[in-house]
Order: C-alpha cells, then sequence, then structure tokens
C-alpha cells in the first residue's frame, strides 16, 4: 500500500500540534511534531477514534432542569450521536453526589456515565 502523509491535530492536551502523520495503511510509520502521547494519538484516531463527551440528562426535583454529565474515558466517535440521542431520553431524580454513575456500561460499551455536578432535593 502507499505510503501518505496527513496534518492531524492532536487534541490530547491544551497544546494542540500539528502532527504530520505517515503512514501505510492503518499503521502510523513516523509522526513530526509531536510528544509521544501524540504519536499514540494519531494510531488510535486512524483504528479507533475517540473523544470525551461532555453533555446533560434531564433532572426531577432539583433546582435545575438539567443536570450536566460526563464519560468516564472517551467515546467511540461514531457512536457520539447515538449517545446523544439516549442522553436526551434520560431522567433521573435529586439527589444526585458528583461523580455519581448515571448510566452504567452506555450502549455496551464498558464506558459509564457521571454527574459533573451535586444536585440537591429542593422542596417546596
Ligand atoms: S503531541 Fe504531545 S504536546 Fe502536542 S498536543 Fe499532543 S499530547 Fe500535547
Amino acid at each position: 500500500m502507499a505510503k501518505l502523509s496527513e496534518n492531524v491535530i492532536c487534541v490530547t492536551c491544551p497544546k494542540g500540534c500539528t502532527l504530520i502523520v505517515t503512514r501505510d495503511g492503518e499503521t502510523v510509520i513516523d509522526v513530526e511534531n509531536g510528544c509521544k502521547r501524540g504519536k499514540d494519538y494519531a494510531q488510535q484516531e486512524l483504528i479507533d477514534p475517540r473523544r470525551m463527551v461532555a453533555s446533560s440528562v434531564r433532572l426531577k426535583g432539583g433546582l435545575h432542569p438539567l443536570l450536566p454529565v460526563y464519560t468516564s474515558v472517551p467515546f467511540p466517535k461514531p457512536r457520539i450521536p447515538e449517545l446523544l440521542a439516549l442522553l436526551r431520553k434520560i431522567e433521573i431524580s435529586t439527589p444526585v453526589t458528583l461523580d455519581q454513575i448515571v448510566l452504567e456500561n452506555v450502549l455496551d460499551t464498558g464506558i459509564n456515565i457521571h454527574a459533573s455536578r451535586e444536585m440537591k432535593v429542593v422542596t417546596g
């Protein structure tokens, strides 16, 4: 297979390096402009791109109608729309503690969804 070179922006840390990735199919041969983590990111991006996801679910009995949530680890990028559609259907009740698991093993990925903040019961 022919070798290809392309620019890939690494999102692993805030520096956001533009990596020059040379690959043969799905195998990374060389990465310029990045650190070791950037090289790992380039390989991962080729075979199984993932992103951290932050979103919200509906909340009953709290100060706010929505609860912010996040994925425990980066989530498979092609399945993010499916995840967001599922989260739109979810409603949970207060009280909620910070980092509480809201959904376990979401969409059979082995990834959990956690609460980004605490929400107390609001009475009256
Ligand atoms: S290549 Fe390294 S320094 Fe650059 S954005 Fe990625 S992790 Fe950060």
